[in-house]
């Protein structure tokens, strides 16, 4: 289609994202209970990450039809043992392959523990426009009813499509699309374990149609400042649970051992006096959430004046905005627009 400045000046618009028709779709293969194979119909007690990606693509009918695609087995683990390292080369990857006019998106196979922190990690680094999905599976390949075959057709749907260029780094799962600083596993078992719970889903896929109807305010992909491409590792933060009697020496070994502490704090980011005698010391910057799903905190509400509010951003990705956060210098003052901006 020509549009209006190619009508003018009779130039070429420039713009990154990949030609119109299928194209390619590269899936990048972590591993989780979506690759994962147990006793036949059972859905507890398999192993995670056993099956290969060209084995998981071939067990989903009619995917070659969505797009060309192209399979990388970037490790095949359970999603717990994913490292900041995998999340770098996941990042660089995709940075790269992303510059070939022929890529039209990519999907990230996962294991659902850990897979909104994977996608949040990306969500803030990744350089392109182009769609980037994550999916998993709550029921191993081996299930009497897996729920994975159907996820990953609709990811790769929703990665080959217009309606998700420039949207960031998304989720897709039963039915839903998230978005990576929204989504959470809400459940231990039900195939609906990954949602995003006030915040919910920004769009629905159904049968060949894909619709997106929010768009997140907060920035992410082109618009952050972080880059990782020359690190190894991120810097460590430490997450700390508050539940009553908890002992406050935790917060001073965490401070000795990593960057930065973030808190999971009772109700609206709370704990005892105990932790914010122990706190107010401390030199570390430290991060406010909350052990509770909803909600938001607010400068307004914290308890000690050195620490900064997580905004709405669970504890384990708040630790992911801090770490990039230490990566950049960030101070206190920076750093509490970071959680207004991200
Ligand atoms: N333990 C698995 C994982 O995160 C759970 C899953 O994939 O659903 O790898």
């Amino acid at each position: 289609m020509i549009n209006i400045f190619q009508k003018i000046f009779g130039g070429e618009e420039k713009k990154e994202t990949a030609p119109a028709g299928p194209g390619k779709v590269v899936i990048l293969a972590t591993g989780g209970t979506i690759a994962g194979v147990g006793e036949s119909g059972k859905a507890t007690g398999y192993e995670p990450g056993a099956i290969t990606a060209e084995d998981l693509i071939a067990s989903v009918p009619g995917l070659d039809g969505l797009a060309e695609i192209e399979a990388i087995q970037v490790c095949n683990v359970n999603s717990d043992d994913i490292t900041s390292e995998i999340w770098i080369t996941l990042v660089n990857t995709i940075n790269e392959m992303a510059k070939d006019p022929a890529v039209k998106g990519f999907v990230i196979t996962h294991g659902t523990d850990t897979l909104e922190e994977t996608a949040y990690f990306l969500n803030l680094t990744v350089k392109t426009d182009k769609p980037v999905v994550l999916t998993g599976s709550m029921r191993p390949s081996t299930a009497i009813s897996p729920d994975g075959p159907m996820n990953l057709y609709e990811s790769v749907q929703v990665a080959a499509s217009d309606e998700a260029v420039g949207q960031g780094v998304l989720v897709v799962f039963s039915d839903r699309i998230y978005t990576a600083r929204s989504v959470m596993k809400m459940s231990t078992y039900q195939v609906t374990a990954v949602s995003a719970g006030e915040m919910g889903a920004v769009g629905i896929i159904r049968d060949t149609t894909v619709n997106i109807y929010e768009s997140s305010t907060r920035k992410h992909t082109t618009e952050t400042e972080f880059d990782v491409s020359k690190l190894k590792e991120l810097p460590k933060v430490c997450v700390l649970y508050f539940s009553v009697d908890a002992d406050p020496e935790m917060l001073r070994y965490a401070a000795e051992n990593s960057g930065g502490i973030v808190i999971a704090g009772a109700g609206a980011g709370e704990f005892s006096k105990k932790w914010m005698d122990v706190i107010d010391e401390l030199e570390v910057p430290v991060v406010i959430s909350s052990r509770i799903d909803d909600g938001i905190i607010t400068k307004d509400s914290l308890l000690c004046r050195n620490t900064v509010a997580a905004n709405n951003l669970s504890p384990q990705k708040a630790a992911i905005l801090l770490r990039l956060a230490l990566t950049v210098g960030a101070d206190r003052e920076r750093l509490e627009e970071m959680f207004c901006r991200y």
